[in-house]
């Protein structure tokens, strides 16, 4: 279906009935929650608690606690950075999405510092966790983090929120539309984590949703992969844009392992959008493999046939290249070595030093350029609603 078509029938994804038979009262919702289901449990499974004492004895760490079964096992650390027993353990490789699933640590962010971004987003809150419970192969999440990547949760939100409070306020007015957003400051609150995974098991991220929401000059913003119908009681006023990670699906099931399916990533949009959030995506990665053309096409077709046209008027997508590291590299060969094949192709990547010392490879800068050009095109034939932010 092509974009000003009349509004295709969408299902709710999560069956919540809409209408009510004539006359009928309304009944109160009871719902268990997302995070107390069988699903829940099968992305976060806490049986193991590395945990700064700080963080333990901290409201949001007790809260975190208590919501958690009576016989996860509990080790203090001095610091959540670095557990050598966790990340230092090269026999952790092995267990990689085991540890993800069990294990959680649970530390105080010292240093509170927003970045200017200018891509995604104005400016990168600092976050209120780091690691993840999902296993993408190519996430920059672990690069630096040894041989294990579970959650880690930041217990002292009420600084953080505190600090990005200070942070809005001390720029005021946004005066110049940009690429982030036209009239308000963009945060992005997600840089190192996923926020609906995050919030199977801590109110971070609805703290920060919440505070947002009191801010008219800004808005936060974050990447997902997962499906977390929780986060639609949160009541955003429009202060959040949620982006969707969305990739073809073959793709997806190879290289995005533990999270939603991209067809469910898809089909939340509307209920996103209709519980206030703004709601973007992220072409991201684009992995080039013979026939990645025809897989995005069908993408995109698929996009837009199951869009409703609300959804489209305020969509805009950001297009990420595949950016991988050696490290991390040796790291999947250990744990998931068929994503390497697809991950790996020095024939087509060039290495390049980053800031902060690291190996990374990417494309090299003709085949980035010819991929970002076909791209363009495919959006222009099968999505032209979808503005690209920017791509990278
Ligand atoms: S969802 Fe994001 S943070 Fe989590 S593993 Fe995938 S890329 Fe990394």
């Amino acid at each position: 279906m092509s974009a000003g078509s009349g509004e295709p029938e969408q299902q709710a994804l999560f069956g919540w009935s809409e209408t009510l038979p004539e006359g009928a009262a309304p009944a109160p919702v009871r719902r268990t929650p997302f995070r107390d289901t069988p699903e829940a449990s099968r992305m976060l499974d806490v049986r193991e608690v590395y945990a700064e004492p700080a963080a333990l004895d901290s409201p949001r760490g007790q809260q975190i606690m208590s919501r958690l079964s009576p016989d996860v096992r509990v080790t203090e650390v001095d610091g959540h950075w670095r557990i050598p027993s966790l990340h230092g353990n090269d026999g952790n490789i092995g267990r990689w999405v085991r540890i993800k699933n069990e294990t959680l640590v649970l530390g105080v962010k010292h240093k509170l510092a927003t970045r200017p971004n200018g891509r995604s987003a104005d400016w990168i809150a600092p976050g209120p966790s780091n690691g993840c419970a999902m296993a993408c192969a190519y996430c920059y999440v672990p690069r630096r983090k040894g041989f294990a990547n579970p959650i880690t949760l930041f217990t002292n939100i009420e600084a953080i929120v505190a600090h990005v409070r200070r942070h809005v306020r001390a720029q005021g007015p946004k005066t110049e539309p940009n690429q982030c957003d036209p009239r308000a400051w963009v945060y992005d609150i997600g840089e190192n984590g996923d926020c609906s995974v995050d919030a199977l098991v801590s109110d971070n991220t609805a703290d920060l949703v919440a505070a947002f929401r009191s801010m008219p000059t800004a808005k936060a913003s974050f990447a997902t992969k997962f499906v977390n119908p929780d986060l639609l009681a949160l009541d955003p006023q429009g202060r959040t844009r949620v982006r969707f990670s969305v990739m073809p699906p073959g793709d997806a099931r190879l290289l995005d392992i533990r999270t939603s399916p991209v067809a469910d990533r898809i089909a939340a949009a509307a209920d996103f959008l209709d519980a206030g959030y703004e709601v973007h995506f992220n072409l991201s990665p684009v992995v080039l493999r013979p026939g990645w053309q025809r897989d995005w096409a069908e993408l995109l077709v698929h996009l837009d046939d199951v869009l409703p046209a609300r959804v489209k008027e305020q969509a805009a997508a950001e297009i990420i290249m595949l950016t991988h590291n050696a490290g991390l590299h040796e790291v999947n060969l250990g744990w998931h070595p068929k994503a390497e094949e697809l991950l790996w192709q020095p024939d087509a990547q060039e290495t390049k030093r980053s800031q902060n010392g690291a190996l990374n490879v990417r494309y090299s800068q003709d085949i980035k350029r010819q991929a970002l050009a076909r791209l363009h095109q495919l959006l222009a034939e099968h999505a032209p609603w979808l503005r690209v932010r920017y791509a990278f």
